[in-house]
């Protein structure tokens, strides 16, 4: 369900044309729909707001669009952030979210950014492995504060997803093995500038079955009541993002189905006392974005037809990054027009440099004419390069019958601030 629909011929993103968006904004153009993103916001925390779900807390995960006018509006709507960086928890900061609903993901935390957030004073800290536990211990101590600590536990189940973003398995980088978990939560306790809140798992991005949430949940459920019985005061029950959307012919479970998947994975656990938190990225903004972009030429290739526009892997890596799928619409309509196979191609000099491969599209772009991605507002725009010195694309929000640019087009200065030519070279 998004918010862009053809009007007779024309596509539109809530009441504007999206014509009018490129021609006043230029291409490509990233362009967000608020009532969208309202509206994934509201649909999965409804999904949650009954029975054992009811404690609940949605930290969004802010690197599937980091845009400060996507986290506002979804801070405004309650929600909290998972992040993974300083910069991350630095952006929500700077949008009004409460501290007390920030949560700091990540394998590889530096001491600047730990002690970062406990300046900032974060809900808790997703703890990936021993050595990290000490250095949050040692950083809080040389700070005189007590750290709140989850331990992302690493329940090895198959998310059934493509393997750069399945992150649950043994193999994986991910967390602590879960048979060590009861020794570092151990260690962790002793620890005197350490709080033990809660029990972390992700397993993966981008599932489109409810059982893995259901095998993770009753390994961390198992695993909880064991260190409750322990004495742990495990408070926080945090299963991560992951949640699928429909790029082409996925059928990922709706939200309303994952929130009584969850329920019914945790009806074994209803004596404990636990906050659930969820942390959603690309089921809130994946199909509340587009990638809009314009035909540059038209080539016969002796084998393909090319179609080469003016985005490239750059701007959306995606295609070249896990082979992944994205509709491509045209901004216009033509009448009685017929498929036209092609390669939808960018002018990067690299062969992984497409965005569609051996498309049908509806039909066949004439040079100039424009074409949407669909479902690009995650890991869309936050992935972005400046590679090959182009410069990253304007962002756009659009609500109602109104846009704002909400990340202006880099610049030529833009690419080059910071460089500096040393003495030494003449
Ligand atoms: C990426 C990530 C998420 C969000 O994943 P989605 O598939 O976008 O929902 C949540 N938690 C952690 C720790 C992550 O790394």
């Amino acid at each position: 369900m998004h918010h862009f629909e053809y009007k007779v011929n024309e596509l539109y993103c809530e009441d504007v044309p999206i014509k009018k968006i490129a021609a006043e904004v230029g291409t490509p153009v990233y362009i967000y729909s608020h009532a969208t993103l309202e509206r994934h916001f509201r649909v999965f925390d409804e999904a949650l707001a009954q029975g054992r779900t009811k404690k609940h807390l949605i930290c969004y995960s802010v690197k599937a669009n980091s845009n400060l006018a996507v986290l506002r509006t979804l801070v405004a709507l309650g929600a909290g952030v998972d992040t993974v960086s300083r910069g991350e928890i630095y952006r929500a900061i700077k949008v009004g979210c409460d501290p007390k609903k920030i949560v700091f993901s990540g394998v590889g935390k530096r001491d600047d950014e730990i002690a970062y957030a406990l300046e900032v004073g974060i809900l808790a800290f997703n703890v990936e492995s021993h050595g990290e536990l000490e250095a949050i211990e040692r950083v809080a101590a040389s700070m005189n504060k007590k750290a709140p600590v989850s331990l992302r536990v690493n329940p090895d189940v198959d998310a059934e997803t493509h393997p750069y973003i399945s992150t649950g398995l043994k193999k994986n980088k991910f967390g602590i093995p879960v048979t060590r978990a009861r020794e570092e939560f151990a260690f962790a306790r002793q620890q005197p500038h350490l709080e033990v809140v809660g029990l972390d798992c992700h397993i993966g991005s981008q599932l489109t079955k409810p059982s893995p949430f259901r095998d993770a949940i009753a390994r961390l459920g198992e695993l909880t009541r064991s260190l409750i019985q322990d004495g742990v005061p495990i408070k926080l029950l945090d299963i991560g993002g992951g949640l699928g959307i429909s790029y082409n012919e996925e059928d990922p479970p709706s939200p309303a189905d994952y929130g009584a998947a969850i329920r019914e994975a945790l009806a074994a656990f209803e004596d404990l006392d636990l906050t659930l938190i969820c942390e959603p990225g690309r089921v809130i903004v994946g199909n509340a974005g587009v990638l809009v972009t314009k035909t540059l030429f038209l080539k016969q290739g002796e084998v393909k037809n090319f179609v080469i526009v003016d985005a490239a892997m750059n701007d959306l890596i995606r295609p070249a990054f896990y082979d992944s799928y994205h509709g491509i619409w045209p901004v216009v309509r033509k009448q009685g027009a017929s498929a036209f196979v092609a390669d939808v191609v960018g002018p990067i000099c690299e062969t992984s440099d497409f965005l569609a491969r051996d498309r049908a599209l509806t039909q066949q772009p004439a040079e100039g004419d424009l074409l949407a991605l669909m479902s690009a507002g995650a890991y869309g725009f936050t992935m972005s390069s400046n590679y090959n010195t182009r410069p990253r694309v304007a962002e756009v929000m659009v609500k109602g019958g109104e846009f704002a640019v909400v990340r202006k087009r880099e610049t030529l200065d833009d690419l080059l601030r910071g460089e500096e030519i040393p003495s030494f070279v003449k």
